[in-house]
């Protein structure tokens, strides 16, 4: 209620869709409709609804709908297949699933042995769950829930080993919202151009809990596409989005200053934005991204201030109320200026992994701090400096190796779009530093090499560079270290 409820009855315009448009009031009656299927579908308070649909309003208010009925909201990837779903709705125990028609044959065994109750939703904003709302009231009162109880599960893209789902309560979510509504500015006056998928926490709470705590409104679209950006961007004040949007928007040349004139703010964040990317923005539109860092764990952690400098290559500093340290694998704090995991606490830091008690006492010190696995540094006047994961450290001859230091100077070399290095199995060192470029058809792996070799150490050195048209990454922009890893595993043996 903090969040939807703030601005229910306002007949002002909450969603612009490619469709048309929906006022506070009208989202307000949707999610209380779906409240009251859900709930007539059994839910109880603290029970998980999983959600696999596509982007829509509906799917928007059955995030809402399931908050309101006192559950637990369990968005999932729309990329997973249904043997991956298997593991998600038995892991969490889901007591309602939600899922596309086509999807339906394929998961009516697994909510079956789940023991739970299956309804539809397609893109179309058809399908089971909504007939059941459609012959709802269109009131419902809220199940009232504590700031400890949980509000959502997410599950982490788990790379590596099962995928662990994050509990998340209502003050980590709230909190959260509320520093950000303070730091960024977000007001009633704000238009959202929103074209994040809604199944992570980007797109769902930092952009749906900011927006319409305030009041504000988003232009919602399905998916990212630059032409529709373009179209609708002169109605919006502001943007979130992965790097990935930044650089598209870069490479039309209809993306000029002109277009973007209204808008008060550009975020980035769920992956690192090129420092490049950045001053060309600048140049282009005259606006200063502003980067932030986050993580599904942890809400929003940093963000460069929105006055002030807006530092490219960083992540700006900690937000209020969030205590960030940077400390050795030992938990001691390092020296400033020196490299160390990015440890955590405060509101906005999750409760603990579902049903991994093993998992979740690793994860933080005794102390209550939470290992990010995220390693940085800080700078003399407090801005954050994300060098990478742990996992994607590198050591080479027992040396360990920062894979950005090496990325930032291909990455300025001229012709090179972005890069990639990795530590590949190597008999001699243990691994073997290799780079992976994205670059002009006129560079190669001997000039880079040359314009690099006067600033690295030799051990730092790649000992190969290869050239690809593109680097893996997932749909939040993040680039696959691991795939790559696994792609060259066998490259120097
Ligand atoms: P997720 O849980 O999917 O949101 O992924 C969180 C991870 O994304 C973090 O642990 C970081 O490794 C990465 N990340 C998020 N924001 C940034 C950023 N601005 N720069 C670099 N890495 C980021």
């Amino acid at each position: 209620d903090a969040v939807f409820g703030v601005h229910s009855q306002s007949t002002e315009t909450f969603l612009y869709t490619e469709q048309g448009e929906v006022s506070y009031a009208d989202f307000t009656r949707l999610t209380n409709k779906l409240a009251q299927a859900l709930s007539h579908a059994g839910l109880q308070a603290s029970e998980r609804v999983a959600v696999q649909a596509k982007k829509s309003v509906m799917q928007l208010a059955l995030y809402a709908a399931t908050i309101k009925a006192g559950g637990v909201y369990l968005p999932l990837n729309t990329s997973y297949t249904a043997h991956e779903l298997d593991y998600f709705i038995s892991n969490a125990k889901a007591s309602i699933v939600i899922v596309d028609d086509t999807a339906k044959d394929a998961v009516m065994p697994i909510a079956d042995a789940a023991g739970a109750t299956l309804l539809t939703l397609n893109a179309d904003e058809t399908g089971s769950l909504v007939s059941a709302a459609n012959d709802q009231s269109d009131q419902f009162d809220a199940i009232p829930r504590g700031p400890e109880d949980l509000g959502a599960i997410l599950y982490t893209s788990g790379t590596t080993g099962r995928s662990k789902g994050a509990m998340l309560c209502h003050r980590n979510l709230l909190s959260n919202t509320q520093v950000l509504e303070q730091t960024w500015q977000f007001t009633s006056e704000d238009t959202l151009l929103h074209m994040l998928p809604i199944y992570h926490t980007h797109g769902l709470f930092v952009a749906c809990n900011l927006l319409a705590m305030v009041g504000g409104s988003m232009i919602f679209l399905t998916h990212f596409d630059a032409e529709r950006a373009l179209f609708w961007m002169p109605q919006a004040t502001s943007m979130m989005g992965v790097p990935t949007f930044y650089t598209r928007l870069l490479s039309e040349p209809m993306f000029t200053s002109d277009v973007s004139r209204h808008m008060r703010l550009f975020i980035s964040g769920s992956a690192p934005l090129l420092a490049a990317t950045h001053i060309e923005f600048e140049d282009r539109t005259g606006h200063r991204i502003l980067e932030r860092y986050g993580m599904t764990e942890t809400n929003m952690s940093t963000s460069n201030p929105y006055r002030g400098e807006r530092r490219a290559g960083t992540v700006g500093m900690p937000l209020p109320g969030v205590t960030m340290r940077l400390a050795d694998e030992a938990g001691k704090i390092v020296i400033k200026g020196e490299i160390g995991t990015i440890e955590l606490r405060g509101d906005n830091v999750f409760t603990g992994y579902w049903e991994m008690p093993e998992k979740t006492a690793e994860s933080f010190r005794d102390d209550g701090f939470f290992i990010t696995g995220d390693m940085a540094r800080e700078d003399e006047d407090g801005y954050i400096t994300i060098v990478g994961r742990d996992k994607d450290l590198i050591i080479s001859g027992g040396l360990n190796i920062y894979p950005k230091e090496i990325e930032s100077l291909i990455d300025a070399h001229h012709g090179v779009t972005e890069s990639a290095v990795i530590g590949v199995p190597h008999p001699d060192f243990g691994e073997g530093v290799v780079a992976i470029l994205v670059a002009d058809d006129n560079v190669t792996a001997d000039a880079v090499m040359a314009g690099i070799s006067d600033k690295l150490a030799k051990f730092k050195q790649p000992k190969k560079i290869l050239f690809v048209d593109a680097l893996p990454r997932n749909t939040m922009g993040k680039v696959q270290k691991a795939v790559m890893r696994k792609e060259h595993e066998k490259m120097f043996s």
